[in-house]
């Protein structure tokens, strides 16, 4: 017999969508469907049920192989590791609850670390942009009911947050929105004719790494003063066009991506792309929001903004907490040789990062705290495979616009397993142990 548990929260993408339906055994032992998610979200569902799965600690040996050994020893090596390290970097942070990150950010200060979260490669820009001038935001939930002016900046949504579009942006009736897609108007800048650029109303080709220059000339278009020819790449027209639809809604809201924070100008596009939405708030009402990409990425800014005062690159190495963008973030840590453990929970550098920090990686004593074999875990010492957050234990995250959101355990974890917290507060207690506190 089977029982179906619903209001499940996916625990993929920031998202964070809260309808999901999941056909479980009586037993709570054995996942068997998932409904209403995506196939990215379903598929990590079910990827909780793999027959290959690794459900014990490993420790790499000279010769590459690997060799399993217990949760005693995985807390041991990675307590150790941490506590005679002078400056470790503990990175990732994002595919785990907030209560792991609690937990992680009290070793990070006992063993003096350096904390950085996935935003150091995606929206790091974005957090320095809000702190330098502000931003104007609101929830998902008021895009839905009052949205009818939609800009997408450097993202894809269509595949990046597949149901991003159906249960917030683009699709759903909402309370003043009740026309559904057919009353919103699509805006997408992108240099690429991706999926969700061929859905929309107009689309801004730009040459690659021009955004700030775009950014500019919505400025200057939305007082109706004179632009040159080409701007990006872009005719002036169609820049009046879109800054014309923008102004003429009833409120606007800028998606934006990694497409703009990471590419030229960095931070400082994002200044623009705030002044952009102050701007339109002269016409109408509008609001902007970084589309976050990993399920909790948001909740450890949340966590350490409540913690240090920073939302990540934050270096405890002294004592106290010092934040640095540029020297303080782990690709510019590892690349200068200045740190000498690396511990990884709930992100894979070793799939995002440059090969030279890679590299580095490799050949420091180092632990990855991860439920998949992962690129990451092909270069650390020790891998230790843990329940799934948001699958097997719940656990507060939060979704790209700020709300917190319970996310809930729907199957038991393999038999003896544990969980991010659970280790990382074994690893805590060892640490003080070490340490004499
Ligand atoms: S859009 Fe994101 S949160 Fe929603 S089901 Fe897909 S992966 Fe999960």
């Amino acid at each position: 017999m089977t029982r179906t548990v619903t209001d499940v929260i996916c625990p993929f993408c920031g998202t964070l969508c809260d309808d999901l339906e999941v056909v479980v055994s009586d037993d709570g032992k054995e996942l068997h469907e998932v409904y209403n998610a995506c196939a990215i979200g379903a598929e990590k569902f079910l990827h909780s049920q793999a027959k290959d799965r690794i459900t014990r600690p490993r420790m790499r040996q000279e010769d590459g192989s690997w060799k399993e050994i217990s949760y005693d020893e995985a807390i041991e090596y990675t307590a150790t590791m941490l506590a005679e390290a002078k400056k470790p970097l503990m990175y990732g942070w994002s595919s785990t609850n907030c209560e792991a990150q609690a937990v992680g950010s009290e070793i990070g200060e006992a063993v003096g670390a350096v904390m950085d979260n996935t935003a150091t490669v995606c929206h790091g820009t974005s957090l320095i942009a809000v702190q330098d001038i502000g931003i104007p935001s609101c929830t998902l939930g008021e895009v839905k009911n009052r949205a009818d002016r939609i800009l997408f900046w450097g993202c894809n949504p269509a595949h990046a947050h597949p149901r991003h579009m159906s249960r917030y942006s683009i699709f759903p009736r909402g309370f003043f929105t009740g026309k559904g897609h057919t009353g919103r108007k699509m805006i997408v800048v992108d240099p690429r004719p991706t999926d969700t650029a061929s859905m929309a109303d107009i689309h801004l080709q730009i040459e690659q790494g021009r955004d700030y220059e775009l950014l500019n000339a919505l400025r200057v278009a939305f007082k109706g003063e004179k632009l040159p020819d080409v701007v990006a790449g872009i005719p002036k027209e169609k820049i009046y066009e879109a800054a014309e639809t923008l102004k003429s809604g009833r409120f606007a809201i800028i998606f934006f991506g990694m497409g703009v924070t990471q590419s030229l100008g960095k931070n400082h596009n994002i200044d623009e792309a705030i002044a952009v939405t102050r701007d339109l708030n002269e016409y109408t009402k509008a609001a902007i929001m970084p589309m976050r990409g990993h399920y909790n990425v948001t909740g450890s800014g949340q966590v350490w903004g409540w913690q240090f005062g920073f939302p990540y690159a934050v270096d405890l190495s002294r004592g106290f907490a010092r934040y640095n963008p540029g020297e303080t973030t782990s690709n510019d840590l590892l690349r200068r040789d200045e740190v000498d453990a690396v511990f990884v929970l709930g992100s894979d550098p070793g799939a995002h990062f440059p090969f030279s920090s890679v590299k580095k990686i490799y050949n420091l004593p180092s632990v990855v705290i991860d439920p998949h074999e992962t690129p990451t875990s092909e270069v650390c010492k020790v891998h230790v495979p843990v329940a799934f957050v948001g699958v097997e234990v719940g656990g507060c995250a939060y979704r790209m616009d700020n709300v917190p959101i319970e996310t809930r355990k729907v199957v038991d974890a393999p038999e003896g397993m544990m969980t991010d917290e659970e280790f990382l507060k074994r690893v805590l207690g060892r640490v003080k142990e070490i340490k004499g506190v």
